[in-house]
């Protein structure tokens, strides 16, 4: 039988109610003569709850405790659909990452997956049953368990999706796919019927939260096709291989990165390491060390105990790293971007007319980066949104 490897969003399994709906949608699937792998979130706001908890004991919590931690809450709803589809009638197991066979680095708090090896899946799908995969966590080889980076339940899917062979995977949540911005911030934002592997890796590098940038990476790697479209029914968006023509696909933001002004680059490589110990990893890098000039952007995304790093900063580099917090990025992403100074002259004239000068810009061949105060960056993906692509 097919396999089909599905995974379902926090939202989609936030209360008891829900966890039952999705029980049904995957006892129906399986009726349809297919074997079935469900990937799950935790629920509702689990993770951001279990990290609020953790900072109210400190503010720098070990990142392996912090792993121990949040993966309880995928845990908690892998151990419910399990027993809401055997409610139903359907024999069905959960396991965690680690049982999955989930093999990770042992960088907590945003592991990446080394190899998968589903022995115990196969084998109870062989049985017969349906596998509830707890998403999000693997273990490392040293047997720590690891977690993969905020939305990495996506990562879990495809990882499996590849590892098993599966003959589809399918990522629901509350919205019906991809769209051209995220619909909550731009009503006027347009569903995306198909999207390139390489626009989608960089949305969601971008801050596009509907599929984590380490998932479709896999995907594009591993040749899985993934549809991402809504639990509650709709066509939804296909991730495919392939170029489509020039065009500006989407427009995204984050407003959660920090800007690190690097006064003496030749201490660059110290800076460098002395994040990497506190596994907080550079999100954009620009070094011009002639111009005295290197600036590195973190994601505060998977650092959680950013005041530690902070300070420790502070301490070692002493007036030779400055901290601007509170920063933001809109950024472009399309085909061909790159090619001409169009998109660039574009939305530094739309930002003109909103009284803003960008504190960066970084043009690639699939995306145009703006750097911007936290606060302005919804505003500025609604005018550039209307700039490229209209309402
Ligand atoms: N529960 C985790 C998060 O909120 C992982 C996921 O949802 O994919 O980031
Ligand atoms: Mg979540």
């Amino acid at each position: 039988m097919p396999i089909i490897v599905q995974k379902y969003g926090g939202s989609s399994v936030a209360d008891a109610e829900k966890i039952r709906r999705v029980a049904q949608k995957v006892a129906d699937r399986r009726a349809e003569g297919n074997d079935l792998v469900v990937v799950v979130s935790a629920m509702g706001d689990t993770t951001d709850e279990l990290l609020g908890l953790a900072r109210s004991i400190t503010d720098n919590p070990a990142r392996r405790e912090l792993d121990m931690l949040l993966t309880a809450g995928e845990r908690i709803s892998m151990a419910l659909l399990s027993m809401a589809l055997n409610a139903l009638g359907v024999p069905a197991i959960s396991f965690t990452g680690s049982q999955s066979g989930i093999i990770t680095t042992d960088d907590h708090a945003n592991a990446r997956i080394l190899e998968v090896r589903p022995i115990r899946i196969h084998e109870e799908l062989d049985h017969g049953r349906v596998v509830i995969v707890a998403g999000y966590q693997g273990v490392s080889r040293s047997k720590e368990v690891t977690t993969l980076g905020r939305g990495g339940s996506d990562t879990t899917a495809v990882a499996l999706a590849a590892a098993l062979g599966a003959a589809a995977c399918e990522i629901y949540s509350d919205v019906d796919g991809v769209f051209s911005a995220d619909p909550r911030v731009v009503p006027q934002a347009q569903r995306l019927r198909e999207i390139s592997y390489e626009e989608m890796q960089t949305l969601a590098e971008s801050g596009a939260r509907v599929l984590n940038a380490q998932a479709v990476e896999f995907a594009r790697l591993a040749e899985i096709a993934i549809h991402a479209r809504a639990t509650a029914g709709g066509e939804g968006t296909h991730v495919v291989g392939g170029a489509s023509e020039a065009r500006v696909s989407g427009v995204t933001g984050r407003d959660d990165l920090i800007l690190l002004r690097v006064t003496r680059p030749e201490r660059l490589s110290e800076v460098l390491q002395c994040l990497d110990e506190r596994g907080a990893c550079a999100w954009e890098m620009t070094c011009y060390p002639e111009a005295g000039f290197a600036g590195l952007l973190l994601s505060l995304e998977n650092v959680h105990n950013w005041e530690a790093v902070r300070a420790e900063l502070e301490r070692q580099f002493n007036g030779e790293v400055c901290c601007c917090e509170q920063m933001g990025a809109v950024s472009v992403v399309g085909i061909g971007l790159g090619a001409d100074g169009t998109a660039a002259r574009r939305s530094l004239e739309t930002l003109a007319g909103m009284g803003l000068t960008p504190h960066g810009m970084h043009l690639g061949s699939l995306r145009l980066l703006l750097l911007l105060p936290a606060d302005r960056v919804k505003e500025a993906v609604r005018r550039l949104h209307e700039e490229f692509l209209g309402g």
